[in-house]
Parts: structure tokens; C-alpha cells; sequence
């Protein structure tokens, strides 16, 4: 797209440089090729003797070719080159792909040569080659394949940039604008009611920036939208630019990054010079890890200064840019947690806007979108397609109604029936099972009660973080999840502390009571109590027996990390502590849904049937929940 719109004379004159050293490297590369190759014919010189005596009576000559009168050059059979004692006169071929003889000798008189040749019946040619023209033959073909190289390898590297050498440092975003019309809405996207009311601010600014602006309200300048691939990430940031009518440049992340040495900070320049142009407009950069991974890890690996450099120049446009300039930056990724801390900041990418993965209501709603470009039969349960496809994206779904179009239309059939959606989920789930996201019904119901026994045992302990949410739709690396609203604490309790150890225990516990084993979901469960227990223990002096020390070193220049600051003696005691209250937690959290055992079935059942379920929905099954005053907290 970006063809036209001259590069900012910067990075003109690095690409240059840069472009002109890559080439001198392919010249002499194949400069080298070619005397190397030409460089041993000088020992294939045979001797009359040798052809007549040894190839030609043992048939082993293919043909001859008598150039100027004077020297002949000899082709071998197949056979021969196989022989061990030829093999030194192995057939090589030349730059333009014909063999080469295997040997050749001087002749004093071509006529009588000749006559001999007829003699033996062996076919020739003959041949006048003029020495110069050789030469010159040689240096153009040599010439005409530097040239070709050059201009093949350039047009790959900058495909985006139609074959130009020069385009190389061109951004290769996608635009989407009036004439390329993006014509997909909120309404086309189905669920993300949270992602989409987050980003409805960013559609009210672009269209009308000077409303926000003259008051000196600051708009932010870049959201992260943040979940597994599949759901509708790239979606909703086309949905923003349709909805407010604005060009819309998209990319991934990955095409900044070469293997060229400077061309990705060339790229991010360029891309936010032409977005300029068109501003109000959307920069929709997909999969930021790419470039956005915290720089100076894996310093071992040799670093990766080009990508560093990428994200650096990233982090100059975006704070080049003025709020008013009507660009918004919108990333996706599914990976948060690795990204650059310096992306993060104010003024940069300062908001996390969540896409997660639908859950039932989600999916019917996807499927209510997806299916209104398909001709289906009008008795189609959709909440029936719904329950069959728990874990799947956005992206999944609509691949099913795609391809439940495509077994109807295979079938000859008029409308696509309830089968051929049933089909399409088959051979989506086959191709799911590899990537190990599918979830079997038994597991659905591990998991529910596992969720279920953290809600309730939260719900009955008054200093743990109070419930918001309950699902069992798989999230990140988590099956699934209890959320809680943090209360703003500066400082915990060991009331609170224990209470929160016992929640988190809860799963564990449900799962024991119900089906008499444990299983490896809770590990990042036994993770975050063990930490802090230990934190307890040994951090904050909340543990009797240890007493009011701490041994957290707060100036982070840990000779600790060797050395041990404390005796084995105390160790040992640490140890045992710690342990002593994870094993107290886990026996709470296992009496308080002993004792509400229908209220942890019961939320369990609403679990499977809708997998998300609120606070409002645990309380109508609990009770109100218990207040903290008539607590007495049990600390050890
Ligand atoms: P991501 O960028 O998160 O990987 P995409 O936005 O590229 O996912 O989604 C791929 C496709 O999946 C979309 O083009 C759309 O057809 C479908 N899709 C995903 N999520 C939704 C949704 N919430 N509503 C409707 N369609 C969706
Ligand atoms: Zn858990």
C-alpha cells in the first residue's frame, strides 16, 4: 500500500548502505564460485595416446567436440565416469546447467583426427570459439546472475513493497480505509460485552477528537487486548475502526522483525509516518510479543539487539506522538506477561482490555453471527451447539460453521442440518485434541468441583477476597478460575492470610472429598500457598515459634542466595511451620465443605450447565455470606 509515500531520508540513507554491503557479499560469493569451478579444468589434460588407446578401444567415449581446429574435448559415457579410474574427470556442470567435458588433449591436424573419428564411428562436432568472445560470454552470464540474485532477493524481502530493492525498510501494514472499506461493526462481534464497552471510549474519541482534547483530557494512546488466538481480538480492533470510520492499518508483529540488521526500526518509523497521514486511523499491531518481549533476557543466546532496537523505536513513536494526533495504538497478544515493562507504561500501552474465551452464552452468540451467512435448518438448537463446544474460540466456531456448510454441501443437501454442524464439531475437536485443548466430560466435572470447592470455602471464611466470578472455562495455562475482587490492602492480617490459605486449598479439598483422589490441577494452588506460607513463616514474623524475625532482604543484594542467614536448626523449624499451615488450611477448607457438602454439589451442577456463575448465584445457594466480627481467627 505504501508504495508511493517516500521513505524519511534517515532511514534512506542507512537501508542504503546497509543494501549495498549485502550485495558486494552475494558478488564476491559468486565471483569465488566461478574461478573455483573454472579453476580445474587444468587437470583434465589428457594425452592422444590415452584416448585412442584406453577410450576409444574400450568404447568409452560418448562424443568429441574439436574446438578451432587445434583442441579437442572429450565426453565420456556414463559408464566410464563410474569407473574408479575416471573418476577425477567427474562431469561437473556449468553456470548455465550443461555438462562440462570430462577431459580434453591438443591435435596437430584436425583432418586426419577427423578421418579417425569416422573411422571408429565416434559422433563429433566442431566448433570455432573465439577466445574474447568466450570471455565476454562468461562475464555478462556472470553479470546477468548478480543482477537476478540481487532482484530475487530483494523482491522476497520486500514483497510487501512491490519488488522494490529500496521498499525494504517500508512497513508492510495491511490498509483498510474508504476505498477498502472496514465494514465489520460491534454488531459483528458476538460476547466481549467487557472488551467491547472498554474500547467503546477509543470509537468516541476517534470520532470526535477535539471534544476530548479542548477540555485537556488525555486520551490514551495505545490498549493491549489480551487472550488466547481465536477470540476475536483482531475483530474487535476492526469493529473500533468501523465503527468510527477511520483507516485501519493492520500487522503482526512479526513482520518487523528481519533478518536484516535495521529494517524493523526502519519499518515502525515508516508505519507511523504514513498512519499520520491518515490520521484519525488505528495501528492494529497482532502478536506484539514478537517485538515487545522484555529486552535483556536470554543474554546467553547472544541477545537480539535487532529486536531491541525494533521495540526501542516502537517506544520513541509512541511517545513522539501527541494525544491530540489522532493515532491509537491497538496490540494484541496472548502473552502479557512477557512483554517489555517499558510497553506497559503511562502513555503507552497503559490499558489491558482482556478478550478471554467465550463461555456458553459467548458461544451461542458467536454462533448466532457466524450463522447468518449460511443457510440453515430453522429447527437448529443453537444452545445445543453451544453445550457441545466448551474451550473453543471465536475462531473455532466460525471454522465449524464453515465447514458444517461445506459436509451439506458435499451432501447435495438444501440447508445445513443439525448433523453436518455435529460432523464439523468432530473434525474440529480432531484438530483441537493435538493442540491438547479439548476437555473430556469427566475432566469438565474434576474441574467444576474443583472451582466450586475455592468459591465455597471462600464464601465461608470473612477475610478471604470476596467472590466476583466462578468459571470452568479454560483460561491461559488454568482449567479454570475463581475471581476475586482484592480488597485495596496495604497491609494483610494473619486473620486474612490464613483465610486465603484455605480458599485456595479448597479446590484440592473438593476434590478429595468428592472423588477420593487428588489431581494435578491444583499445582498452581500448592504453589501460591506454599509461597506464602513461607512468606508468613519467614518474612513477615507471623508464625509464633520462629518469632518476630524476618529474614527477607529488602536491598535485594542477597548474600543470602548462597548462604543460608539463618541455622539449621531454624531451617528445619521453618520447614515445619510451613508445613504445619498448609496441612491446617487444607483440613479447614475439607470440614467447612464436609459440612456444606449439597452447597458445594449444588454449585458444582451450576457450574457444568452454565460455567460462569456470579457471586449473586453462590449467595442464593450459601446464604449471605458470613461477616468478619463474629470471627475468631485461629493462628499458630
Ligand atoms: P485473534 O485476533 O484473537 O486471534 P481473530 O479476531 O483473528 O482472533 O478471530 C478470527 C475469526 O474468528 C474472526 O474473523 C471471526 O470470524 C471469528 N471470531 C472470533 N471471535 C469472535 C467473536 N467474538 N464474534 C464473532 N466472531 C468471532
Ligand atoms: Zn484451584
Amino acid at each position: 500500500m505504501s508504495e508511493n509515500t517516500p521513505n524519511p531520508q534517515k532511514n534512506k540513507k542507512t537501508g542504503k548502505t546497509i543494501y549495498w554491503v549485502y550485495g558486494i557479499i552475494i558478488m564476491v560469493l559468486v565471483l569465488v564460485q566461478l574461478t573455483m569451478s573454472s579453476g580445474s579444468t587444468s587437470n583434465r589434460e589428457i594425452s592422444y595416446q590415452m584416448f585412442s588407446d584406453e577410450l576409444v578401444s574400450q568404447g568409452l567415449v560418448e562424443k568429441v567436440v574439436i574446438v578451432n581446429n587445434e583442441l579437442v574435448e572429450v565426453y565420456l559415457t556414463v559408464k566410464a565416469i563410474q569407473l574408479e579410474k575416471y573418476r577425477k574427470y567427474a562431469t561437473h556442470t556449468n553456470f548455465m546447467g550443461e555438462p562440462t567435458p570430462n577431459m580434453h588433449f591438443k591435435i596437430v591436424s584436425a583432418e586426419k583426427f577427423e578421418e579417425y573419428l569416422k573411422e571408429k564411428k565416434i559422433p563429433y562436432k566442431t566448433e570455432t570459439r573465439g577466445q574474447w568472445v568466450n570471455t565476454l560470454i562468461s562475464w555478462l552470464i556472470f553479470i546477468g546472475i548478480t543482477i537476478a540474485l540481487w532482484f530475487l532477493l530483494f523482491r522476497r524481502v520486500g514483497a510487501g513493497g512491490g519488488g522494490q530493492i529500496f521498499n525494504i525498510g517500508k512497513n508492510r501494514a495491511t490498509l483498510f480505509d474508504q476505498d477498502n472499506q472496514v465494514k465489520v461493526t460491534f454488531a459483528d462481534v458476538a460476547g466481549l460485552d467487557e472488551a467491547k464497552e472498554e474500547v467503546q471510549e477509543i470509537v468516541e474519541f476517534l470520532k470526535n477528537p477535539k471534544k476530548f482534547t479542548r477540555l485537556g483530557g488525555k486520551i490514551p494512546k495505545g490498549a493491549l487486548l489480551v487472550g488466547p488466538p481465536g477470540t476475536g481480538k483482531t475483530l474487535l480492533a476492526k469493529a473500533v475502526a468501523g465503527e468510527a470510520q477511520v483507516p485501519f492499518f493492520s500487522l503482526s508483529g512479526s513482520d518487523f522483525v528481519e533478518m536484516f540488521v535495521g529494517v524493523g526500526a526502519a519499518r515502525v518509523r515508516d508505519l507511523f509516518k504514513t498512519a499520520k497521514e491518515k490520521a484519525p486511523c488505528i495501528i492494529f499491531i497482532d502478536e506484539i510479543d514478537a517485538v515487545g518481549r522484555a529486552r535483556g533476557r536470554n543474554q546467553i543466546l547472544g541477545g537480539n539487539d535487532e529486536r531491541e532496537s525494533t521495540l526501542n523505536q516502537l517506544l520513541v513513536e509512541m511517545d513522539g506522538f501527541g494525544t491530540d494526533s489522532g493515532i491509537i495504538v491497538m496490540a494484541a497478544t496472548n502473552r502479557a506477561d512477557v512483554l517489555d515493562t517499558a510497553l506497559l507504561r503511562p502513555g503507552r500501552f497503559d490499558r489491558q482490555i482482556p478478550v478471554e474465551l467465550p463461555d456458553i452464552k459467548g458461544r451461542k452468540a458467536i454462533f448466532e453471527v457466524h450463522l447468518k451467512k449460511i443457510k440453515y435448518d430453522p429447527n437448529l438448537d443453537v444452545d445445543f451447539l453451544a453445550a457441545q463446544t466448551p474451550g473453543f474460540s471465536g475462531a473455532d466456531i466460525a471454522n465449524i460453521c464453515n465447514e458444517a456448510a461445506l459436509f451439506a454441501a458435499r451432501k447435495n443437501k438444501e440447508i445445513v442440518d443439525k448433523q453436518d454442524f455435529l460432523d464439523a464439531i468432530d473434525r474440529v475437536i480432531g484438530g483441537l485434541e493435538k493442540k491438547n485443548k479439548v476437555i473430556s466430560p469427566e475432566e469438565k466435572k474434576v474441574i467444576a468441583y474443583h472451582e466450586a470447592g475455592h468459591a465455597l470455602v471462600s464464601w465461608f471464611k470473612p477475610y478471604a477476597n470476596p467472590l466476583v466470578k466462578v468459571t470452568i472455562v479454560p483460561r491461559g495455562n488454568a482449567l479454570g478460575a475463581a475471581w476475586y475482587l482484592p480488597e485495596e490492602k496495604v497491609i494483610m492480617t494473619a486473620e486474612q492470610i490464613t483465610d486465603e490459605l484455605c480458599a485456595i486449598m479448597g479446590g484440592r479439598a473438593s476434590e478429595e472429598i468428592i472423588f477420593g483422589r487428588v489431581s494435578t490441577g491444583a499445582l498452581s494452588d500448592l504453589e501460591r500457598v506454599t509461597k506464602r506460607a513461607y512468606a508468613m513463616v519467614a518474612i513477615y514474623g507471623l508464625n509464633k515459634r520462629i518469632g518476630n524475625i524476618s529474614f527477607y532482604d529488602s536491598t535485594g543484594q542477597s548474600e543470602y542466595a548462597f548462604q543460608k542467614p539463618y541455622s539449621e536448626k531454624t531451617a528445619q523449624m521453618i520447614d515445619e511451620e510451613v508445613k504445619a499451615i498448609a496441612e491446617e488450611a487444607y483440613a479447614e477448607a475439607k470440614r467447612l465443605i464436609r459440612e456444606n457438602i449439597d452447597g458445594l454439589h449444588a454449585i458444582a451442577k451450576q457450574l457444568l450447565e452454565k460455567e460462569v456463575i456470579f457471586k449473586e448465584d453462590v449467595e442464593r445457594i450459601l446464604g449471605p455470606r458470613p461477616k468478619p466480627e463474629n470471627y475468631t481467627a485461629v493462628v499458630s
